[in-house]
């Protein structure tokens, strides 16, 4: 076993999620491998079964396998750029849910169904694993790209290189964590700490754990001076974002009773066994419902599942802060505040001392006026330090030490360079393809301030920084929409 740096060279903008582990993406290209061979299925493997294999080319240590998270230099210039993709039908899931494709041209969440990603331009990024470099470079043989959309030309890998290293930075860089590593078995000083799968594939909703997670920033983490006092769950048991939900509103919005199932059955929302619930298909309507990415194979939604679902239908659930025995409204009409200005600054207020939520809690916002349903796709946040916020189809997670610092410092750079809040976080909602700098800012000095800017925060920080930051420019904006 080796301390292994792996670089990766990209020729095409890359959308690649913050948590993505280099050994996620090897334990999938040797799933592949063994599939090709004919010594496995098609059918879901669990990484767990197959670690004393693993544990050949891979090094596995106290419940967790070696392979940070990505990073990239710190000479490197990283910029984002906006990538629209418009999903019209999901085909695949439809056919497998009805047997059959049900042809509608749609309206109402069918039209607004598109998925906006930030693709950011790299030139190369790069991953610590301990293992057997002659295996891991046999793998990575098939790999041609990385993160999402590889089909349609992003993540397009030209090279890759695959080194010795001194150190071994694959669990922790610095005291933090540099993957996540379950709370159970590692024990590290940090409150970084959110639910999270000790094993590949982390997309699954099953078995998730407390996990220490790795700073969000795109270089690796410096510590930095840090008087809070952050809390953190590192002994919870799971807990499932709707029945939270509606043990906190339930007052507001009671739940029917269910009957009782015959047996108890997994929800394909939730992942968990229940014996109250309905048939999946009286939830989501296979011909007006795009939800059906976000389900796990099955026939059954459990009673919270689809309490839910059909309360956020109501308008109710769809902007809410829940904690353990409250719940606030953060935007939308139930918000407290006489008008748009106060309803922004008690916003901004809030997303500026998140730090001060007790956890567990839960922040979800829809990100378009229909039918979406953020409840149970979300996480309960069991830490104040690393907080999952669902909006809309997307998870984002905000690092609260860097965020804290990204406000201040961008209420700086702002006053220092002129150029307005939207280059510095890039639009959340998504006009084009390309935004660019207005001629008379873009020196060489100012794109080095926004490059660095980008590097130490990631999409998650930026997209909410729109939030807890108001400027000048803000206050115009809301005189102009009144006149
Ligand atoms: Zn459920």
């Amino acid at each position: 076993m080796h301390n292994l740096k792996i670089t990766v060279g990209l020729s095409s903008p890359v959308i690649l999620s913050r948590y993505t582990t280099i050994d996620s993406i090897l334990i999938a290209l040797y799933f592949a491998k063994l599939r090709k061979l004919g010594r496995i299925g098609n059918d879901f493997v669990k990484t767990e079964d197959f670690i004393p294999e693993i544990s050949k080319f891979i090094q596995v240590k106290n419940g967790a396998l070696s392979g940070s998270i990505w990073y990239v230099g710190k000479e490197a210039t990283v910029s984002p750029s906006n990538a629209m993709l418009v999903k019209t039908k999901d085909r695949e899931h439809m056919l497998k849910y009805t047997g059959k494709i049900q042809d509608n041209d749609g309206s109402g969440e069918y039209k607004l169904y598109r998925f906006g990603f930030e693709a950011l331009d790299i030139k190369e990024i790069y991953f610590y694993v301990v293992g057997d470099k002659e295996i891991i470079e046999d793998l990575l043989k098939d790999l041609k790209g990385i993160g999402k959309k590889n089909s349609v030309g992003f993540g397009l890998i030209d090279k890759i290189k695959v080194e010795e290293t001194d150190e071994d930075k694959s669990f922790i860089i610095k005291g933090q964590a540099s993957r996540p590593l379950p709370c159970r078995s590692w024990n590290l000083e940090s409150d970084r700490v959110m639910f999270y799968r000790a094993y590949p594939p982390y997309y699954d909703k099953k078995d998730k754990v407390p996990c220490y997670m790795p700073p969000t920033s795109l270089i690796e983490y410096e510590p930095i001076e840090n008087s809070r006092n952050y809390i953190s769950l590192k002994e919870q048991d799971y807990i499932y974002p709707t029945k939270f939900a509606y043990n906190a509103v339930k007052e507001v919005l009671p739940k029917p009773d269910y009957p009782q199932m015959i047996e108890a059955k997994t929800c394909s929302a939730c992942g968990k066994v229940h014996d109250r619930g309905v048939k999946l298909t009286d939830v989501f309507k296979p011909a007006s419902n795009n939800d059906y990415a976000f389900l796990e194979k099955g026939d059954f939604i459990c009673e919270y599942c689809d309490w839910s679902v059909k309360s956020e239908s109501q308008n109710y659930l769809g902007y809410l802060l829940i904690a353990q025995n409250w719940h606030k409204h953060i935007q939308g009409k139930n918000m407290e505040g006489e008008n748009d200005k106060e309803k922004q600054e008690i916003r901004a207020q809030l997303f500026s001392n998140l730090d001060e939520q007790t956890p567990p809690f839960y922040i979800g916002i829809k990100s378009t006026k229909n039918q979406q349903h953020v409840v149970f796709k979300s996480t309960v946040s069991i830490s104040n330090a690393l907080i999952p916020i669902q909006y809309g189809n997307d998870t984002y997670v905000i690092d609260v030490e860097l965020f804290n610092r990204a406000i201040d410092e961008l209420k700086k750079l702002i006053k220092e360079t002129g150029i307005s809040k939207i280059f510095w976080i890039n639009q959340e909602i998504i006009s084009g393809p390309v935004f660019h700098l207005p001629a008379k800012d873009d020196t060489p000095k100012n794109r080095e301030s926004l490059n660095n800017f980008y590097k130490k925060y990631d999409r998650s920080i930026r997209v909410f920084l729109n939030r807890a930051v108001i400027t000048e420019e803000d206050v115009k904006k809301r005189k102009t929409k009144k006149s």
